[in-house]
């Protein structure tokens, strides 16, 4: 059976790491959560997802996650067309996939050391690698004195940045983070956003979904707004310009 390989499938071929053709998502409470998104995100690029509260940013991370699938249209990654993936598939696909949550979601009887390394145990990594592996990419997100500390030890900054250690352990071709800088004040929320962006210069292709208009104004990424499911804009810079 084909393994699901993000990796290989980008190496392999020029398609963008996620394509939305015409996609609509409506919920049985007959919810139009998104309406004929069209939307191509290459490799290597950064870009914040904004719009209002409802607006339809977490459908559209659950649908590049094949959490929910589309109502009518496709959405690729990777070239692959993830409403044809098999059950098999899926579960590997998200592996390969990083993710950052805005509460964090670590395991609470776990150590911080033990959070990273679950990541690489479940794909199987060998254990001299995740030894070697796990301080190497705590030392990147500055937690190397914290590796045997418990997440209910941690600041909401430094819990972030173990789920960020997390979230790249693996070395994903893509880091979807939605609301990430949502409990934390200023300063973390800049040091998440710094270890983002350095993600992404090693070749990460980033994905965020946020309400900080601070953030969106000093990073000058890409931004692509949603109002009621329909992208409202699409282009670099900040939020300040923004309609709403
Ligand atoms: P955002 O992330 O921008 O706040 P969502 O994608 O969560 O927006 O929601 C978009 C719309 O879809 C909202 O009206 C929300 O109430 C609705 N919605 C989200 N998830 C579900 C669901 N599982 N069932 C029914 N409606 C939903």
């Amino acid at each position: 059976m084909a393994r699901y390989d993000l990796h290989k499938d980008l190496q392999e071929i020029d398609a963008p790491v996620i394509l939305f053709d015409n996609v609509s998502k409506a919920y049985p409470t007959g919810t139009h959560a998104v309406n004929h998104i069209s939307l191509e995100i290459r490799k290597g690029e950064f870009v914040f997802l904004v719009g209002s509260s409802g607006s339809g940013k977490s459908t559209m991370i659950k649908l590049m996650l094949r959490e929910t699938k589309p109502s009518r249209g496709k959405v690729y990654v990777a070239g692959k067309d993830l409403g044809r993936l098999r059950r098999s598939q899926v579960s590997r696909f998200r592996r390969s996939i990083g993710v950052v949550f805005q509460d964090f979601r670590l395991l609470k009887d776990r150590t911080v050391y033990e959070n990273v390394a679950f990541a690489q145990q479940v794909v199987e990594t060998p254990s001299w690698v995740i030894r070697r592996e796990v301080p190497k990419m705590l030392a990147l997100v500055g937690l190397s004195d914290k590796h045997d500390a418990y997440p209910n030890e941690l600041s909401g900054g430094e819990q972030q940045r173990v789920a960020l250690a997390r979230a790249l352990i693996n070395h994903p071709v893509i880091l979807l983070a939605d609301e990430p800088t949502g409990n934390l004040d200023p300063k973390n929320s800049f040091e998440i956003m710094n270890l983002l962006n350095e993600a992404n210069k090693r070749g990460t292709t980033i994905v965020v979904v946020t309400h900080n208009r601070e953030i969106v104004d000093s990073m000058q990424k890409r931004v692509i707004m949603i109002n009621k499911g329909v992208i409202v804009r699409d282009e670099k810079g900040g939020y300040a310009h923004a309609k709403n």
